[in-house]
């Protein structure tokens, strides 16, 4: 009887120690969902910010660039990744992204 007991104790210490990891990995994700969400806001009010304030002519400027591409550059200089691989997510440390300046200044 004590035996049993012990053992039941110790499958329900398991089964908390499992869902205590459970209830942490779910707050990570709301968390990680919620920081998501305002990143999106933050693009998506930076898109209508540029569209509002770059000209609509000429097609290009000085430096060559059309409009989209300014568009991409000033998302990427805003710390965001305009690549197809990481597109909308924020580069860390603001590195370099061979990818995205590939997208934002090759050969037209
Ligand atoms: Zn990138």
């Amino acid at each position: 009887m004590y035996d049993q007991l012990k053992d039941l104790k110790g499958q329900l210490e398991t089964t908390l120690t499992q869902f205590s990891d459970l209830q942490t990995e779910l707050t990570q994700v709301f968390e990680q969902n919620a920081e998501l969400e305002i990143e999106n806001q933050h693009l998506r009010d930076l898109l209508r910010e540029l569209q509002r304030t770059l000209p609509e002519a000429p097609e290009t400027t000085q430096q060559g660039l059309s409009k989209s591409r300014q568009v991409l550059e000033k998302l990427y200089e805003e710390g965001f990744h305009v690549c197809r691989e990481f597109y909308g997510t924020r580069r860390k440390q603001d590195e370099e992204c061979a990818f995205c300046l590939e997208v934002i200044y090759r050969d037209q």
